[in-house]
């Protein structure tokens, strides 16, 4: 797969310490985005999805995986590989996208569905540069939702993370 890199110890892209992945690739082009090195699906470099679980278990002190960007439902075969990876070793898996929960539930592709049943907590939506916010935990922007997966998928609408 294509990524932008990782992080170690991440405290900014979910609770505890993280492993983050930052996917290279993203069609949004949402104006003031942070990360305008990720956009060109071309960019980046190649690394397979077992060096990457690999560097994931490398720190026992890790609580979770996040996949960030770029745009991580642009490579979902590989992103749900490494989400069932993680799962498998007893973390939990938060994945930032630019699309809304809603849009990747009802008309994304079957890869995609299948990645978003295998996150556990996504944060949706673009960034809007006149909703920036720095007060607000995990969100560039104030219409980003942090979603609880699971349970919003039971449920039929959106039901908030709660810590
Ligand atoms: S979805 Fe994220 S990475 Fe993509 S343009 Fe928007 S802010 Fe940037």
């Amino acid at each position: 797969m294509r990524i932008a890199g990782t992080v170690q110890d991440s405290i900014v892209d979910g609770p505890g310490f993280r492993f983050t992945v930052f996917t290279q690739g993203c069609s949004h082009h949402c104006p003031g985005c942070h990360n305008p090195q990720t956009h060109d699906p071309s960019g980046g470099t190649e690394h397979t999805v077992e060096e990457l679980l690999e560097r994931m278990r490398s720190n026992p002190l890790t609580d979770g995986l996040t996949l960030s960007g770029g745009e991580p439902f642009e490579q979902p075969e590989d992103c749900l590989l490494l989400a069932q990876g993680a799962h498998e070793s007893g973390l939990n898996v938060w994945s930032y996208t630019g699309y809304l929960f809603e849009f990747l539930r009802d008309q994304g592709t079957e890869a995609q569905k299948a990645l978003l049943r295998e996150v556990d907590v996504l944060v949706d939506g673009p960034f809007l540069l006149d909703q920036r916010t720095l007060s607000l935990p995990w969100r560039g922007s104030r219409n980003q939702r942090v979603i609880d997966v699971p349970k919003s998928l039971e449920n039929g609408d959106v039901v908030l993370f709660q810590l």
